[in-house]
């Protein structure tokens, strides 16, 4: 069994993706071109923004993202504690200091309250800037954007969405409105590394937005800091971060499949889950209500770290991958070892780091497959 079965994707979508990729080759136009246009205008329409500047992952999207908002030395980011290492690599590449946030027991993502008690610790005990809140979609679910925005705007900080693992995740407002990933940050931005929800043939990403100028600064920054005119103009330092052409047109094959059936495949994967999974001792995911969530990962907590070492072992035995996302709090990754400003205790984390552990999902999975998965962990845990 595959944890995330892109091959069997692939033997789906094989005559279109490999009609486009040709094409491209013929065309020899490998940078910028239709492609990359046509993507960026169907993303754009789907999230329901007005501008997506595609570029080259999405590491590079965050970076960008601080670049075009000027945060730099002297700026506190807050960004959860429990997430992948960009969300604080790239403002603490930025010369920003991340601010670790405990996380929701139940989301996994970045708890409001945790949020403003770290910020009143750090206005209080430092004498960094709030600047920004990067808030993570953590395995394809949106964190909670009405509180976070309201904690935002008191700060007077900027709200970027990290949605590399969220695209396709949404939030229904209480006007029964649908709010789509990659619409809730004064920039946000989402990553199409091969394994996430809407992923490519290597590295790509994008950042969405609705405010023009700051859309224009993007499209400067992320070439060479160009001006409007010309690519040899340049104005500002950036860098070069871009799409390349063949992963637009392996990505509109995707998307449109994700658009069509692949999203909510995989939500009726994460349902029988859920479903078989009942009342077994494994706590199994939570969705907000209202809430859709991508499923970038299917991540079930088990009462204890023994108990996640021994079913791991077990499963792997019987041919079934698991992953364990993350079994690190960042704030103690080593590489953030001395950029530690103050004392913070972030237990939710601490607890879920040695409980984690996802599962194989992806639209491709079969009902029986899930079923298997499940019998075997009842089995063990039973
Ligand atoms: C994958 C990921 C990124 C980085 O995306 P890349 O395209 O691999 O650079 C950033 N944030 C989160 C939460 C991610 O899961």
């Amino acid at each position: 069994m595959e944890f995330r079965d892109l091959k069997q994707q692939y033997k789906v979508l094989k005559d279109d993706i490999d009609k486009n990729i040709a094409k491209v080759i013929s065309d020899a136009s490998f940078i910028s071109g239709i492609y990359v246009e046509e993507l960026e205008n169907q993303l754009a329409e789907y999230v329901g923004v007005k501008h997506c500047i595609s570029c080259a992952n999405g590491t590079d999207a965050i970076s960008i993202c601080l670049m075009a908002l000027e945060i730099g030395p002297g700026d506190a980011v807050f960004v959860p504690d429990f997430t992948f290492f960009s969300t604080a690599e790239c403002p603490a590449a930025a010369g920003a200091v991340p601010f670790f946030v405990d996380v929701k027991e139940d989301t996994f993502n970045i708890d409001p309250i945790a949020l403003e008690r770290t910020i009143r610790k750090v206005v209080r005990e430092t004498d960094y800037k709030p600047k920004a809140v990067i808030a993570v979609d953590l395995f394809g679910q949106p964190a909670e954007y009405e509180y976070i925005r309201r904690i935002c705007n008191q700060y007077n900080m900027y709200l970027i969405e990290d949605g590399a693992q969220g695209f396709g995740g949404s939030i229904i407002s209480d006007c029964n409105v649908i709010k789509r990933a990659c619409s809730f940050g004064d920039i946000s931005t989402t990553s199409f590394f091969p394994a996430k929800p809407l992923g490519c043939y290597g590295d790509g990403g994008a950042i969405f937005t609705d405010d023009d100028e700051i859309a224009d600064l993007i499209r400067s920054l992320s070439v060479h800091g160009k001006s409007t005119e010309s690519k040899y103009d340049n104005i500002r330092i950036g860098m070069n971060s871009r799409l390349d052409t063949i992963q637009a047109a392996v990505l509109l094959v995707k998307y449109k499949a994700f658009r069509e059936y692949e999203l909510e495949d995989v939500n009726n994967v994460a349902m029988w889950y859920t479903n078989e999974l009942k009342d077994t001792g494994i706590e199994t995911p939570y969705v907000n209500k209202g809430y859709y969530s991508a499923w970038a990962q299917y991540t079930i907590k088990t009462p204890c770290s023994k108990d996640r070492e021994l079913l791991q072992k077990y499963l792997k035995e019987q041919g079934i991958p698991t992953m364990i996302y993350y079994n690190k709090a960042l704030r103690n990754q080593k590489a953030f070892e001395n950029i530690l400003e103050i004392q913070i205790e972030n237990s939710v984390t601490e607890s879920l780091c040695g409980r984690v552990l996802s599962l194989p999902i992806h639209p491709y999975m079969s009902r029986s497959d899930v079923k298997m998965v499940s019998d075997l962990i009842k089995c063990r845990i039973g």
